[in-house]
């Protein structure tokens, strides 16, 4: 079996996925290309929850100083009942959580986050990055692979990672399976000053608000300067779309029914974007002989569990390690990879769908039962609900 190691291995996308592979499997002494789309390697300027797991794999991957060094670690999550503006629970994420897995619970800022990714990258001497390299397929066969760019050229290397997102074109080839399911659900992301938040609102949490068919997420970043304010309503929204500018009357019009303290949060947004969030269902098959998955092109989720990212990563220290137990033998480290990263991304997939529903979005009885079993739980019990996922490293379970 040829050694991944003849050649440098390719990633196509540049996002927290692929520049997290990039990192990890330079630091196992293999040199890649990576291939990024657009013509800037960046991150859009919203905010991103980041657990424990997440911590972990900064950690193996050698950025875990520099990103602590950019998160803002929140005391609580905390969740309201956008009808009444009750809180309904929280859990506690202090001392007693940081033990139990080993890490905190923060939130950073993505291009923050990006930027701890893409240093490190910019400082290996094993990392190739190039831009304006959109992969539109690859062909591969018994010693190599070559990625096709959009432009007509071929970039050859031993294997390809896919980490080229939601929309990912090695994805098509690899599995074949059609476009990803529309959700329905519409968010709208904005970032506002501090002194823009009502002061009886800075709270050092992750704080949901959930009422039925919408929710309204905010938290601090960027060391305080600023707040996250995420807004999602259930509209059926029958389109993908990213990043279209829209105005605070449109956001407003999904909630018109919360208390009007969860819809003053929404008056203080400013330059509104719009997404309608896509996923899939889980799909076994990631891996096609030189060609390898990850990140959201393996397995897109919604952001309910505030996981996508942490599971990129998750998979990068995966794929590095197990190329490193198999440097001679790629079938048998994707194979590996791929069989112990599918059980645990698809539970967090199907697990995203499920908090949507039965947390995020209820009404009528179906809250009321939520509020329920939520509040009487304490922060003890959630840890652990949440142990499977937070003490996890992305290389077992
Ligand atoms: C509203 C919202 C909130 C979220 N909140 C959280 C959270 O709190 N915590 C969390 O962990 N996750 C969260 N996520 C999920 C997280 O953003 C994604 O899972 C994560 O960014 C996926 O990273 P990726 O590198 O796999 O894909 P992407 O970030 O999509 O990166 C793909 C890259 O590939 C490039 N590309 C695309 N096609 C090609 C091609 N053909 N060739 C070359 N390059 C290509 C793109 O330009 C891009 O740079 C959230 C998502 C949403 C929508």
């Amino acid at each position: 079996m040829a050694s991944a190691r003849e050649r440098p291995i390719l990633i196509a996308g540049g996002g927290i996925g692929g520049l997290a592979a990039a990192l990890g499997i330079a630091q196992k002494g293999f040199r890649s290309i990576l291939l990024e789309k657009a013509s800037a390697l960046g991150e859009i300027g919203a905010g991103i929850q980041l657990g424990p797991n997440a911590f972990h794999a900064f950690d193996y991957l050698g950025v875990g100083e520099a990103a602590r060094g950019m998160a803002v670690y929140i005391d609580q999550l905390r969740l309201m009942d956008a009808l009444t503006a009750q809180e309904i629970t929280h859990v506690d994420l202090g001392d007693a959580f940081r033990v139990r897995f080993g890490n905190p619970y923060a939130v950073v800022h993505r291009g923050d986050l990006h930027g701890v990714f893409l240093k490190a990258c910019r400082n290996s001497d094993l990392i190739d990055l190039r831009v304006s390299s959109e992969v539109v397929g690859y062909d591969q066969d018994g010693n190599s692979v070559t990625a096709r760019l959009a432009d007509g050229e071929g970039v050859t290397g031993s294997l390809l990672v896919g980490a080229d997102g939601l929309w990912s074109n090695v994805r098509k080839q690899v599995i074949a399976d059609g476009r990803p399911r529309v959700s329905g659900h519409t968010t709208y992301r904005s970032v506002i000053p501090t002194e823009e938040m009502p002061e009886d609102l800075r709270w050092n949490a992750a704080t949901l608000w959930a009422g039925p068919k919408c929710h309204i997420v905010h938290y601090p970043l960027s060391g305080w300067k600023v707040f996250n304010l995420v807004v999602t309503c259930h509209n059926d929204a029958p389109e993908p779309v990213a990043g279209k500018p829209v105005s605070e009357d449109e956001v407003m019009q999904g909630f018109a029914h919360v208390h009007e303290r969860a819809q003053a949060i929404i008056s203080h947004g400013r330059n509104w974007k719009l997404w309608v969030l896509c996923d899939r269902d889980p799909a076994e098959h990631w891996v096609d002989g030189r060609v390898a998955l990850l990140g959201d092109a393996a397995h897109p989720m919604l952001q309910y569990f505030a996981q996508g990212a942490c599971q990129a990563m998750e998979d990068a220290v995966c794929l590095s390690h197990m190329l490193s137990q198999h440097p001679d033998d790629y079938a048998t480290a994707l194979e590996n990879y791929r069989a112990q990263r599918f059980p645990r991304t698809a539970r967090v997939q199907l697990l995203s769908r499920a908090i949507g529903e039965h947390i995020y979005h209820p009404a009528g009885d179906h809250a009321r039962l939520r509020n329920a079993i939520m509040s009487a739980k304490t922060s003890e019990d959630y840890y652990d609900d949440l142990a499977w996922l937070y003490g996890g490293t992305g290389l077992a379970g």
